[in-house]
């Protein structure tokens, strides 16, 4: 017979008839909530402990249908007079382990609640962490290539005393083409080379707009740099690509001499290629300068003798370059009677690919980590 049953029975039915033997029954039934409680207790999952400890505190204390209840009713009201005193004093005690079952298993509900609010946890560490084992290694990022070579340049130059000048990528047609001299028949404003956005908006095909609107904002004298990406109707091959970046030089001040720039041009490249590097001046035509120029430099991986690098030819063009146009320096709103100055422009794409020897300008735009991690 279950304790339950049990329960439901009077001492008489139940064959009790003497002290001892209220005793013995009381004896089992104490035992009985104390397994039931320490089975409940000892439960890991604390969800599955909320049931179990409400379900067992109901079994026990529930008013209606509770064992307490029950046992009050049939145990100590139906108890024979004689037997009610020991039958009443094992009850009580018994009632009162019950209660504090409830206080027993609240202090473990509130010991939840802790741990869930993160505020402690006082459940057993696990396994203690072996301090001797080796560390997780994290992979760590590099700079790309390209921003590499940027700084790079961008170093060589701060270091000239020059600024560094950023412009929109997105930029009027103004600032673009006409500020700069490029006039309306010119084949670079053509649908084939331009990335239209309207009528009066492009992507940027050069850093050149940042240059123009720093002589705007700033005047002369000015030298700086603007390094970025610009955008072209290129075909993706290996070596075109429709977003590339590039770095422009403007230096503007009194007296400025196609000397200057032949210096300071020299001597940039023979900070980036090495100090053996010759340089190499040819002239050219571009509609922002007059006179223009396009710098080569003798190939610093086979001292000009030609190899696979500079196609055999000893020389690796790096840039083009001039004197600035003074109808540039008037749209910029500086007097080309009092200033004169140079500009260049180069490709960062192309000095990374001279530099760490790649062959294909895909390779920047991919992120193949294959590839990135050289570097
Ligand atoms: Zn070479």
């Amino acid at each position: 017979m279950t304790l339950e049953e049990k329960a439901g029975k009077s001492l008489e039915e139940l064959g009790t008839t003497d002290a001892q033997e209220v005793a013995r029954l009381f004896g089992e039934a104490e035992q009985f909530l104390g397994s039931q409680e320490n089975e409940v207790l000892s439960l890991e999952n604390d969800q599955e402990f909320g049931l179990k400890a409400k379900a067992l505190r109901d079994f026990w204390l529930s008013r209606k249908n509770g064992l307490i209840a029950q046992m009050d009713k049939t145990w100590l009201k139906g108890a024979p007079k004689q037997l009610r005193p020991i039958v009443g004093f094992h009850f009580n005690s018994l009632r009162g382990r019950a209660e504090q079952l409830e206080e027993r298993l609240d202090k473990r509900r509130k010991r939840i609640l802790k741990t869930v609010r993160g505020l402690e946890d006082e459940r057993p560490r696990q396994t203690p962490t072996d301090l001797t084992l080796p560390g997780y290694r994290r992979p760590l990022g590099s700079f790309h290539p390209v921003t590499r070579v940027q700084r790079e340049i961008e170093d060589i130059f701060l270091g000239l005393g020059f600024s560094i000048e950023t412009g929109p990528e997105i930029e009027s047609v103004y600032y673009n083409f006409d500020a700069l001299n490029i006039p309306e028949t010119h084949p670079s404003r053509d649908d084939w080379d331009t990335l239209y956005i309207d009528d009066q908006t492009v992507l940027r095909t050069h850093t050149s707009p940042a240059q123009m609107r720093a002589m705007e904002k700033r005047g002369a004298p000015l030298y700086i740099i603007a390094p970025g990406k610009c955008y072209r109707h290129d075909k993706p091959d290996s070596t075109h690509s429709p977003m590339f970046h590039q770095i422009e030089g403007l230096a503007i001040d009194t007296d400025i001499t196609f000397g200057d720039l032949k210096g300071t041009l020299d001597f940039f490249a023979k900070k980036f290629f090495g100090e053996k590097v010759r340089t190499r001046f040819n002239p050219s035509f571009f509609p922002f300068t007059e006179p223009s120029g396009e710098v080569s430099a003798s190939c610093p991986f086979c001292d000009g003798r030609g190899c696979r690098r500079c196609k055999e030819s000893g020389w690796i063009e790096l840039l083009g370059c001039g004197m600035v146009h003074p109808d540039v320096l008037r749209y910029g709103g500086i007097d080309p009677d009092r200033y004169s100055g140079w500009a260049f422009g180069l490709g960062i794409d192309r000095f990374a690919m001279v530099k760490y020897d790649i062959t294909d300008i895909q390779l920047f735009f991919q992120s193949d980590v294959r590839f990135l991690e050289q570097f």
